[in-house]
């Protein structure tokens, strides 16, 4: 009896301090350490705060979490667990938490800790003989908007969730079936979404798929001609196009590595180039300025200059250096731009490279490699060939245009 009159205090404790928004976590979320004010306020670990952006960019750049936790776990990064257990000092067996799961990187994806705030009382010990924690319906949470400063932004948090609600949509079928390629094609007459539909076909006295433009098919001929085309048509299309993309790869990866890099690098470097030209130029007329402050400071004090101009000159001055740093910020984010594409191209290269001997087409598959497919009409329509434009998220052998006839 005492005991549960304690369980319940403890209780009463953990609600009153999550309504005054005090973190009371037993471990801080990874990513955050526990600030030392009254509330514990949770405060950015610069040394992992890095690798959760990473999770959540990667994943809004279209790896599943399965991918992410390999590339993690293959480039050696400790997981949470073991973070917490070497270099935080909490209790735990590391054996049993050394590597990266999938779980738990879904479950950072939707932490809300990394916006900002600060969920609390979302599991609660429902009973002192039981110790399991349950989940708490939504509801029940109490949160604390905009309580710590963030790790991811807005935007990028927004990209995550977008992409979470897309891979869950797709169209599925009556029996659950999400085709992989779902949400990837587009009209190319109209750019309306092409929708998947099913035939049933009696005489095979099976189910046949196909897709046709989302415009044709809701308003008829009035808003788009009909795009039809059988999934299983698409399907190896798009099968024999990754595979042939991989092949090409495989076969000259450091040349099609480089030459991406050298197109990318070219183009970044004539900005950069023009960036650094007019820096120096800047830099000389901030130097010269200097001098003429100091030649009008010295006048202005032998009574040779009066203040208003002296001031006029101070004013130029200042502004001059403003533009000068907000110049210097934009060189910097354009060379973490040219490396970001020499990451994503390498991403790219290993991540194709798996499904070089692919069976089928997965929608796994389709995320990490694709960004859209625009589908043509049919010759006897448009009166040329069929185009179908596989357009893949890294313009790697420039877009591969892929013609067939049917
Ligand atoms: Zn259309």
């Amino acid at each position: 009896m005492a005991r549960r009159k304690y369980q319940q205090e403890i209780r009463a404790v953990r609600r009153s301090n999550a309504l005054a928004g005090i973190y009371s976590a037993k471990k801080a979320t990874y990513g955050y350490i526990k600030g030392t004010d009254k509330k514990r306020t949770p405060v950015i670990d610069e040394e992992v705060a890095p690798i959760v952006r990473r999770i959540f960019e990667m994943y809004a750049s279209g790896i599943s979490p399965k991918n992410i936790a390999d590339i993690l776990n293959a480039e050696g990064i400790a997981s949470p667990g073991k973070y917490a257990y070497e270099k935080l000092g909490h209790k735990g067996r590391p054996n049993e938490m050394r590597i990266w799961g999938e779980v738990s990187i879904r479950h950072m994806l939707n932490n809300i800790m990394y916006i900002g705030h600060l969920p609390m009382l979302q599991g609660t010990t429902v009973s002192y003989k039981n110790h399991h924690r349950q989940a708490k319906d939504k509801s029940e949470w109490v949160i604390t908007y905009n309580n710590h400063e963030p790790i991811i932004s807005q935007e990028l948090w927004d990209k995550v969730q977008e992409r979470q609600r897309h891979m869950a949509q797709g169209r599925k079928t009556k029996t659950g079936y999400v085709h992989p390629l779902s949400g990837f094609l587009v009209c190319a007459d109209c750019g309306s979404k092409m929708k998947m539909c099913a035939h049933f076909s009696k005489a095979k006295n099976e189910y046949s798929f196909y897709f046709n433009c989302g415009n044709h098919l809701r308003y008829g001929k009035t808003l788009c001609f009909s795009h039809y085309i059988p999934a299983k048509v698409l399907e190896e299309i798009v099968l024999d196009n990754i595979k042939e993309m991989a092949q090409r790869i495989v076969l000259d990866e450091e040349a099609i590595r480089e030459e991406f890099l050298r197109h990318n690098a070219e183009l970044a470097e004539t900005a950069i180039k023009t960036a650094k030209k007019e820096l120096q130029a800047k830099r000389k007329r901030t130097e010269e300025l200097s001098r003429l402050m100091q030649i009008a400071y010295e006048d202005r004090l032998k009574g040779k200059m009066p203040e208003d101009i002296c001031l006029g000159f101070i004013q130029k001055y200042s502004e001059e250096q403003k533009r000068l740093e907000g110049e210097i910020e934009e060189l910097e984010s354009k060379l973490t731009e040219t490396e970001n594409t020499m990451q994503s191209a390498d991403e790219f290269i290993r991540n194709i490279k798996k499904y070089l001997e692919a069976p089928k087409l997965t929608r796994e598959m389709c995320y990490e490699l694709i960004d859209r497919i625009v589908i043509g009409g049919l010759p006897k329509v448009t009166g040329k060939e069929r185009e179908i434009d596989i357009v893949y998220k890294v313009d790697i052998a420039s877009v591969l245009r892929y013609k067939f006839r049917k």
